[in-house]
């Protein structure tokens, strides 16, 4: 049994329906402050918890046999981080903590972390490869080093086998349609593109049109959240003989310009833009090197075509559930 903890979130949903769609059986914990239930598959068993609770997670492993655990339970906005730091260090240090603590006890040493290419900072150089020094400017993206750190700690005394997945920037939703990405505030510039084009949002603002790059505005790389899901599974069946961190990205920038255009391509609308100052912390360009992942678990994204990666969320946006 995989304990998907964070299950019921953007990343985790999908993750979860690929996992039962791969024949395992899974059982999703969330405390559903930022996760949808309805976003969680029928075909899981659902566990209303939280990390900061000790006690609900040592039910939750009382009452399962966990054999791994996926973790994505985190509070993941960079703002807020910034204003309130202990909220980011208490949820998801001292949660991920509790949850190692939890594993330790019941013997179960295997898991699979959601980190970030914000562990990264500022880049020194692209395409980033996972040897790039790790300098975060935002404590959440602190706590996710952090995190990682702890992990080879926990690795040297007790043996815990880990990969930390770095994610650049997940976009799209199902291809079936049926689970999608839903964040309250969106803050994301794919959905909030798609905002603007059915009206729902008056217009996109463009964060900068100076950066050095070939149309101004910032290059990041666009991975398809079901190239992720896939990442997890495969991380999940590498661990009896890997532990370590691994990017995931398609290696090719897009930028803010080209997604507007993307998208206006897709929907067969306009798109409303609106030119507004630089958003603080904001690297001109980030793009992974995903020479990693391909070696070591064997994975190719199948989506490259950022049309294709926006078709999937702009279904999803015009047909949502929740
Ligand atoms: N962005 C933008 N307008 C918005 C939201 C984002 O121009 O309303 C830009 C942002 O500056 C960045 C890119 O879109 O260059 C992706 O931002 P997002 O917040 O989606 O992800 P991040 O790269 O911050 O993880």
């Amino acid at each position: 049994m995989i304990l998907v903890f964070g299950g019921a979130g953007y990343i985790g949903s999908h993750t979860v329906k690929h996992l039962l769609d791969n024949g395992y059986q899974v059982v999703v914990a969330d405390n559903l402050i930022y996760g949808h239930r309805e976003a969680v598959d029928k075909r899981a068993v659902f566990e209303h918890a939280d990390l900061l609770d000790k006690f609900s997670l040592q039910q939750l492993f009382r009452k399962h046999k966990i054999d791994a655990v996926i973790h994505f339970a985190a509070f993941a906005y960079v703002g807020e981080s910034v204003a309130e730091p202990q909220k980011y260090y208490f949820n998801n240090v001292v949660g991920t903590v509790n949850l190692l603590n939890v594993m330790m006890e019941n013997n179960v040493k295997d898991i699979v972390f959601s980190s970030t290419c914000a562990t990264y900072g500022e880049p020194e150089y692209t395409p980033i490869d996972e040897l790039h020094p790790q300098n975060p400017i935002n404590p959440y993206g602190r706590t996710k080093l952090m995190i990682e750190q702890i992990f080879a700690d926990y690795e040297r005394a007790y043996g815990l086998r880990h990969i930390a997945l770095r994610y650049f920037n997940a976009a799209g939703c199902a291809a079936n349609g049926s689970i999608g990405e839903s964040h309250t505030p969106e803050t994301h510039l794919i959905p909030l593109v798609l905002k603007a084009i059915t009206g729902e949002r008056k217009s996109i603002s463009v964060f900068g049109t100076d950066y050095d790059t070939p149309d101004g505005t910032c290059i990041r790389d666009y991975i398809h959240v079901e190239d992720l899901a896939l990442a997890h599974r495969l991380a999940l069946e590498k661990l009896p003989v890997y532990s370590g961190c691994i990017n995931l990205g398609t290696g090719i920038g897009t930028s803010v310009k080209e997604i507007i255009l993307a998208a206006e391509e897709v929907s067969g609308k306009k798109c409303p833009v609106e030119y507004a100052d630089r958003r603080a912390g904001d690297p001109a360009r980030l793009f992974a090197d995903n020479r990693k992942a391909k070696e070591i678990l064997g994975w190719e994204p199948a989506y490259k075509n950022i049309k294709d990666i926006i078709q999937t969320a702009w279904n999803w946006e015009i047909n949502r559930r929740f």
